[in-house]
């Protein structure tokens, strides 16, 4: 009777809750537009002191401690552009597990083709306009009213919520999530469990990412007068070889390579590679230069690779496949001379089907959603890969609003309704996970 008596509670609590999650509404459109209409671009790392300020203002007034971080010495950390990062952290009433939000702050460029002001955050047809709305400030704005619904309703909490805006998540979060990894931010003895509002969409859990080896090729020739190519060599043929020879042999190798990791979309599920550049010959002329290149044959070529690698895969096979087709080449073209320098890398990651933070959310998709959660692998990484290389934290996964394709595009936005569906989820999960009501926590 009693556990029955418990869960009748519950109920009503989780009923009340999602009423308030309604409420919020307006409160919720007017944090989102306020996010988006700081112009937080990067690069090179606008504003990232004003909208740390807004959060502190902000979660200050919700009860939370507010820490403002700068990661000095960062990648492109500057007294210009300084890299700052708010961490955010209320106490319950009892001690118990941390529930960490982690939401990076920064947006991509605008880029050409935008009808709405990309930092107006209008709101039209139920939906908010701007640079940032969907990947990330939507889903930054839909965990804090999921945590400020879920204080109305369970203000005797057990363990405690961090709330965190980080930066450079666009460009390799150095001095953001990496940085916060490092100082012990995401050790497991503080946090127990992260979840990043990256817009997934609110009915998947997205478990982790593919891996990432970037590395840049160089052939070398020999330069001459380029009436007489005879008497040089020309890198850039060589670089033409290893082109040929990635068609013949490295594309159609990859493309066999098939992982049991649920990438979304399912072309990712495989290896990859983009060449992402490549450049042969003398530097192109400065600008405003009308007259001819002067006729060299080119004594070096340089490409660069992005190679996106599955959990099956070991990042040295990886770089010794491509390894064996350059001196593959080497020992069969004449004057074929290469070098090979990694300048990136990343390990794929992928949380447990398992883990307390993914079973958590997945029954509170079902709950709100009212159908089954989608579990999914990303096909380019996040921050999740630092909470997990440096902060050593397995239990952590991508779930919050709005739809992956729209990120980085024009006239972006976000749906009101998904950021309350999926503060909905988020609230659920954080009263499973901290008031001593869940499956795991009845002994209590
Ligand atoms: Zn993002």
């Amino acid at each position: 009777m009693m556990a029955l008596g418990k869960g009748a509670d519950m109920q009503d609590k989780r009923h009340e809750f999602m009423q308030r999650v309604e409420a919020k509404r307006d409160g919720l459109i007017a944090l989102t537009q306020a996010l988006i209409q700081i112009p937080t671009l990067n690069p090179p790392g606008e504003y990232y002191h004003d909208i740390c300020a807004y959060l502190e203002k902000h979660l200050r007034g919700l009860g939370f401690e507010c820490e403002m971080i700068r990661a000095y010495d960062t990648p492109g950390d500057s007294p210009r552009h300084p890299r700052w990062n708010i961490v955010a952290r209320r106490e319950g009433g009892r001690p118990g597990e941390c529930v960490h939000f982690n939401s990076h702050i920064d947006v991509v460029e605008v880029g050409q083709g935008w009808s709405m002001a990309p930092f107006g955050g209008e709101l039209k047809d139920g939906r908010i306009y701007g640079r940032g709305a969907c990947d990330m400030k939507g889903g930054l704005a839909a965990s804090i009213i999921a945590v400020e619904a879920f204080l109305e309703v369970w203000p005797a909490f057990s363990g405690a919520i961090e709330i965190s805006g980080t930066a450079d998540e666009e460009s390799g979060g150095f001095g953001g999530v990496a940085y916060l990894s490092e100082q012990g931010y995401f050790s497991p003895s503080r946090v127990q469990h992260v979840i990043i509002p990256e817009p997934l969409h609110k009915d998947r859990v997205c478990l982790g990412h593919r891996g990432v080896f970037w590395a840049e090729i160089e052939t070398r020739g020999h330069i001459a007068h380029g009436s007489m190519p005879f008497l040089g060599d020309c890198a850039v043929r060589h670089m033409g070889a290893v082109i040929a020879e990635m068609e013949t042999s490295l594309f159609p190798a990859l493309a066999k390579k098939r992982t049991d990791m649920p990438v979304v979309p399912k072309g990712a599920r495989q290896s990859t590679m983009n060449i992402n550049s490549i450049h042969g010959g003398q530097d192109e002329p400065p600008p405003g230069f009308t007259g001819l290149p002067s006729p060299v044959v080119p004594d070096r070529c340089k490409m660069i690779i992005d190679r996106r690698f599955l959990l099956e895969e070991d990042i040295a096979d990886v770089e010794a496949e491509i390894r064996a087709l350059l001196e593959k080449l080497k020992s069969k073209r004449m004057g074929f001379a290469y070098e090979m320098h990694p300048i990136h890398s990343v390990n794929p990651v992928m949380t447990a089907k398992d883990a307390p933070v993914v079973t958590t959310v997945a029954a509170a998709i079902e709950a709100v959603l009212d159908k089954k959660p989608q579990f999914v692998v990303s096909p380019g990484t996040y921050d999740q890969k630092h909470i997990d290389r440096i902060g050593r934290m397995k239990n952590c996964i991508a779930y919050g609003p709005g739809i992956l394709d729209l990120a980085h595009q024009p006239d972006e936005y976000i749906e009101v309704e998904d950021m309350i569906d999926s503060a909905k989820v988020m609230g659920l999960a954080l009263a499973d996970l901290l008031t001593g009501t869940s499956a795991a926590n009845l002994g209590e």
